[in-house]
């Protein structure tokens, strides 16, 4: 039988497995922090009716540039994260994974690095990787805050072509201050002064459940700062694969050299723009969200567990000795939640109430056999 390291693959390629979150038919699942409301039904038929418009031109290629869904994500960002961006700052593609992607392949690559501070978004180093970028694992303190001495002493040695900040953190919840990106995208410029600096991505994919403000407005007047942001999680959207960025207008036309033609489907383009015009009533659902999320820190703490404070629709939460062994107990109970690979910890997203019961319910068992 021919096995994946008979083939040809790139070496880097050897001996490494793909992301895979399992996904399991269990009654509650908390474990790839989705939002856990379906669409509402008005908007669902306003998805069809955009999609039926859009199905009459299918034979057509789509809006390669998605000028009408640009603008409205820009009028979204403008509305709600503190700055007011035009379309010329705003891209879009499959998911913000894909936006990561196509930042990687215009400014990192071969011979290049990138850096992020560990425990955080395993496919920021897996795109890299994917991309032939160097990947450079980055400290952070034992609270999963940024240590931000030695993340400047980590920028100063290692002078990355990119450096990755996400806040909140997933999957510790962390959200990082303003003054720390501030302090970060200095120190990767003074770095590479020499070669016309280094790109820093926020990835704030779960910006919307913060307690804190957006950290958008850093991208004025910083042409090499990055945000970037999903519909999947506040838009309740992770099957439409929309994904955006915003910044300066030259790193839009710099990500055009690598986009795929017509990367956005027609299809995908008319869901997302239904989406948007229901913003207020799927950000109502964020609010509750954020509440349970909320509950569900200061109830795990009453149970007994160490929890990381959280600004994202998800906790992180132990200590186990075996998180693995606690992983399984909890599955075991019906209730599947993500062993990330923190030691001692495991994750699980804010669901329903109902769901987040249940949960309370086997953590609430669990805790017990281990006094
Ligand atoms: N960034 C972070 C920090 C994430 O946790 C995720 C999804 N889990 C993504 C980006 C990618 O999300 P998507 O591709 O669905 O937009």
């Amino acid at each position: 039988m021919t096995g994946i390291d008979d083939l040809p693959i790139r070496d880097e390629l050897r001996g490494k497995s793909p992301y895979g979150a399992p996904q399991l038919e269990v009654p509650v699942r908390l474990n790839t922090n989705e939002n856990p409301y379906p669409l509402p039904e008005p908007l669902v038929a306003r998805i069809a009716e955009r999609v039926t418009e859009a199905a009459r031109n299918l034979n057509r290629y789509p809006d390669r540039d998605a000028v009408e869904l640009r603008t409205e994500l820009a009028r979204y960002l403008s509305r709600t994260a503190g700055l007011e961006v035009g379309v010329a700052q705003v891209w879009a593609a499959n998911g913000s994974n894909e936006v990561l992607q196509q930042l990687l392949q215009t400014f990192g690559g071969p011979g290049r690095t990138a850096i992020g501070f560990e425990p955080s978004y395993s496919m920021h180093a897996l795109i890299s990787r994917g991309t032939g970028t160097g990947w450079i694992s980055g400290p952070r303190n034992d609270d999963f805050t940024i240590d931000v001495d030695a993340a400047r002493r980590a920028i100063a040695e290692h002078r990355p072509d990119v450096v990755f900040i996400t806040s909140p953190n997933n999957p510790t919840g962390t959200a990082v201050a303003a003054e720390t990106v501030l302090a970060l995208y200095e120190a990767a410029q003074a770095a590479r002064a020499d070669a016309a600096g280094a790109l820093v991505v926020v990835d704030e994919a779960y910006g919307e459940f913060s307690h804190r403000p957006s950290l958008l407005p850093l991208i004025e007047g910083r042409p090499r700062m990055v945000l970037s942001r999903t519909m999947s999680k506040a838009f309740g959207a992770a099957g439409l694969r929309l994904g955006y960025l915003a910044a300066d207008p030259a790193v839009v036309d710099a990500v055009q050299l690598v986009r795929l033609p017509y990367h956005l489907s027609a299809v995908t383009q008319a869901t997302a723009l239904a989406a948007l015009e229901h913003t207020d009533t799927l950000l109502g659902y964020v609010e509750a969200l954020k509440a349970e999320r909320d509950r569900l820190v200061s109830e795990l703490r009453t149970l007994g567990c160490e929890v990381t404070d959280s600004d994202a629709n998800f906790v992180q939460f132990g200590r186990f000795e075996d998180a693995h062994a606690a992983w399984q107990s909890l599955l075991d109970r019906g209730v599947l939640v993500r062993d990330n690979g923190v030691p001692g910890r495991l994750r699980v997203t804010a669901g329903t109430p109902a769901e987040n019961d249940a949960f309370l319910d086997a953590v609430r068992e669990l805790m017990k056999e281990k006094s």
